[in-house]
Order: structure tokens, then sequence, then C-alpha cells
């Protein structure tokens, strides 16, 4: 069995989905389950329209002409979302009369884009010839703790869905990413691009042989290829190396994705819905080292720089544990950290709770914040032989005037990461590139030498 998850990259228009129809079709002897995303574009729809409502509007005639013009050029009755769609229009309206957002009712609303898609897709697939069902996750048995918004699967559901995918002998099931259900029965998600998650949750349960991610990039890249025309796809990839790109911000995976396949030691390949021959990238336990230090450069916009300074001079012993108290206890979590004696500097994503959280830290220590910053961030295997490797980013990068603000070097010493302004991220990236991958048009020698480590073998 193989778990193929496509994104709403993959199914913004009939010839798109018309195409992923044909690329499970001709996978069928493996025994295809298929996840997927919201169609292009849906998701954000869903969080302005709940934003809307909570300001007392509420008006879906977007919304219902998005899928509309998926449905009709695909030959399908526009009934198969009508449920849903009078559903989502109640749920907005009682938001607009209590003017109120919870978390949970925001996490009700996003998930109807999944909702749609699974229920297009697996129409569509059925008119041309191919039985599939609409699956929603939780009927299948995904549960998740009640994080709203950003909700973990529990590994008590594995077995469940271990049990009720093997009822899908005759269709292909076609399952919603994203959206699960609570112990209580509320939907949840898991994040923003957790279908990644889903699909790998799903195959890790179920035991798959492979987790494919099908994307609109020919696999993972030295750099995001919209920032970077020549980057390279890289074959293969470790684990490790992949958990900390996708930490790190290369938007082609979720960041705890690979956790489930990590596991059970299940590859995960990414490919490309429009160029389904090209053979991608692969993601396996071990793969031996590369002859390059760098394996690709990603990035992550929009993070807020939170410098601490504490009120007393030094920082005093319970500084430090109070300081992660309180961000823990308004959920804040921190992507990059780098102290002094009097002084603690860190970034983070995380919107929802900053200002309070921001407001007790004053309570004890002197602080400030600066949004608009990104982390950039050079990683690979490699790095760690490679002593030359932060010289190499600093010589890059001095001629390019860019401002670096942090500047921070992991434990498994597989990356260095820095930040810089928001608007300094583009050129900084292609200086890196060209430093650490010439001019890209070499294709090979990104992989040059690389050979594949059995994944079966220890
Ligand atoms: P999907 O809708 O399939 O989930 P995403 O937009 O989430 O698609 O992810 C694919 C995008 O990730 C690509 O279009 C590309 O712009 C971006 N990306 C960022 N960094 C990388 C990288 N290193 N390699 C490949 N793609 C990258
Ligand atoms: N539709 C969701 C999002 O836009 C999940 C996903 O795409 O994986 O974030
Ligand atoms: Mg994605």
């Amino acid at each position: 069995m193989i778990v193929m998850k496509f994104g709403g990259t993959s199914l913004g228009t009939p010839d798109t989905i018309n195409t992923v129809m044909e690329i499970v079709r001709d996978r069928l002897a493996d025994g295809p389950v298929v996840v997927t995303s919201a169609h292009a574009g849906v998701t954000n729809m869903l969080f302005d329209l709940a934003d809307c409502a909570v300001r007392g509007r509420h008006d879906t005639f977007d919304l219902r002409q998005i899928h509309y013009n998926l449905i009709d050029p695909l030959g399908l009755e526009r009934s198969i979302i009508q449920h849903d769609i009078d559903e989502l229009e109640e749920l907005l309206k009682g938001i607009s009369y209590v003017k109120e957002l919870t978390p949970r009712s925001l996490d009700y609303v996003v998930s109807f884009g999944e909702k749609f898609s699974t229920k297009i897709v697996a129409a569509y697939f059925s008119r041309s010839g191919l039985p599939a069902a609409a699956v929603n996750s939780y009927d299948l048995g995904l549960m998740t703790d009640s994080h709203f918004g950003d909700a973990n699967p529990l590994s008590r559901s594995e077995a469940a869905i271990a049990e009720n995918i093997t009822k899908y002998a005759e269709e292909v099931p076609i399952i919603t990413g994203y959206i699960a259900k609570d112990e209580n029965g509320d939907i949840t998600t898991l994040g923003r691009s957790g279908s990644d998650l889903t699909a790998s949750f799903i195959g890790a349960a179920a035991g798959a042989e492979e987790i494919q991610i099908w994307t609109d990039v020919d696999g993972v890249m030295t750099a995001d290829p919209n920032i970077v025309e020549n980057s390279s796809t890289i074959s293969y990839l470790s684990f490790e190396e992949a958990s900390e790109l996708a930490y790190y911000g290369a938007r082609v995976i979720h960041p705890s994705a690979l956790v489930p396949a990590i596991k059970k030691d299940i590859p995960v390949r990414v490919l490309n819905t429009y160029k389904p021959e090209h053979p991608g990238t692969v993601i396996l336990r071990r793969c031996e080292e590369t002859p390059t230090a760098a394996r690709t450069i990603v990035y992550k916009k929009n993070l807020t720089l939170i410098n601490i300074v504490s009120t007393r001079m030094l920082l005093q012993h319970g500084f430090m544990a109070r300081l992660f108290e309180t961000l823990n206890s308004h959920r804040i979590v921190i992507d990059m950290i780098a102290t002094s004696e009097v002084s603690v500097s860190m970034t983070t994503d995380t919107r929802r709770n900053l200002r309070s959280a921001v407001r007790e830290l004053s309570s004890y220590a002197e602080v400030t914040v600066e949004d608009q910053k990104a982390i950039v961030c050079v990683v690979g295997e490699g790095i760690r032989r490679d002593h030359g490797a932060p010289g190499r980013v600093f010589h890059a990068l001095a001629g390019e005037n860019v401002n670096i603000h942090m500047i921070s070097q992991g434990a498994t010493r597989i990356n260095i990461a820095f930040l810089v302004d928001n608007a300094d991220v583009e050129r900084t990236i292609r200086a890196l590139h060209k430093k650490f991958f010439g001019d890209g048009t070499d294709h090979d020698a990104v992989n040059a030498g690389r050979k594949l480590a059995d994944n079966s073998a220890d």
C-alpha cells in the first residue's frame, strides 16, 4: 500500500484534478490511499470568512464559486457539496450572531476545505471509472489532542486506522488531510500544511510501503525554486536533514510530518504532479555522507524577534526557567534562541497570545519586540565535517550588506541558521546558493558521489 498526498496546488483546476486521477490510476497496483488538502486558496478564504463572521458579516458566494468552477467542468453535480455548504452557512451565521470566534469554532470553519475537496475528487474519480470514496479522517479513526489550530494525532488512533483502512479494498479512499477530531468529538486541525502530517500518520499506522507528497515542484530542491531559478532537485535526503529543513521553513514538507514516518522507517517521496515521471526526492533513514557540505538553503519569513534583558544585572538562577514557563503558559513556540550574560534573544512565528506573553515577561524583564524578521538556514550533514562552512556563509553575505541579527548552529551541527530582515531574504538566499552550489547548472554535482544506503540495513 502507498499513501499519496496531493496538496492544494495539485487540485487547483479541473485539468490538474484530472492529472491527479491519472496518476492514481497508473498506481492502482500499489494499493493507493489518497489524502487531499483543500483546493488552492480555499483554506485562506475560510479563515477570512471566519474573520468576517465574527464582525457580523457572512457571505459564502466566492467560496461556492471556487468549487462550482471545478465541479461544473468536471461534469459533477453541485449537490455533492450542498450539505457541507449548508452546515458551514449555519455555523457562520451562529458566529456572526454571538460575535465570538473560539479556536474550536475556527477549526470547525476551516475544516470545510478538505471536506469539499475529498467529495469533489472522489466523485470525479468514480465518474472516470475509478471507484473512490470520500472519507473523513476522523471516521477512519484519526483522533488528536484538543490543541485547536495545532493538534497532535494520538498514537492510540493508529490501531483503528489500520483496521478501518482495510475496508477500502474495492474503492480508493480519498481522505481529508489537515482535519481530525478530539476525544470530545470536536473538529481539530493539525496546523497549516497539516495534510502532510495526516498522510504520514495514516501511512505509518497502516504500514504503508511509501508515503508520497505530490506537489508543484520536482521534489526538495537546493533552494526554493521560486527564488533561485537554477536550483536543483536533491535525489536523496536523510530523515535528519529533511526534519531540519522542514523545521526551518521549506514549505514543501510540514515540520512534524516526518515524525510518524521516521518511527516506522517508511520512505517519504516528494513528487511533482505536473511531471509525474520525475523521480523527485526520496527521504530515508540513512543516506551516505554527501560530497557537498550544504544540501539546501531554506527560509522562514514573518517571524518576531523578542529581546529580553534581565532587570537584574545577570541572568540569575531561575530566570531562564521562569522565562520558559511564561512562554509555555502562553503556548509561544520558539524557533531560535541566543543568550548572553544579561540578555536572551528569541524568535517565534506564533501570533496568538504574543501580546499577553510579552506583557507578562515585561513584569520581570525589559522586553523589546521586532517584527518582519526571517530565518535563513543552510542544511546538510556534510556541514559537520566542513569547518569552513560558517566562514563561507559570512563571506557570501559580506558583499551583500545583509544585516545578521542572530546566528545559531544546533548541537547536531547539520545546520547553520541566522536571522535577517524579511526584505533581505531573497538576495541572501541567492548569494548563499551561488556560494554553496555554484551557478546551479551542474545539477549532477548536487547528488554526485551520493549512493543510497540500504534503507532496510542498519
Ligand atoms: P502544496 O500545496 O503541494 O502543499 P506547498 O506550497 O505547501 O504545496 O509547498 C510547495 C512549495 O514549497 C513550492 O512551490 C516551493 O515554492 C516551496 N519551497 C520552499 N522551499 C523549497 C525547497 N527547498 N524545495 C522545494 N520547494 C520549496
Ligand atoms: N489546507 C490546509 C492549509 O492550507 C492544509 C494543507 O494544505 O496541508 O494549510
Ligand atoms: Mg504544503
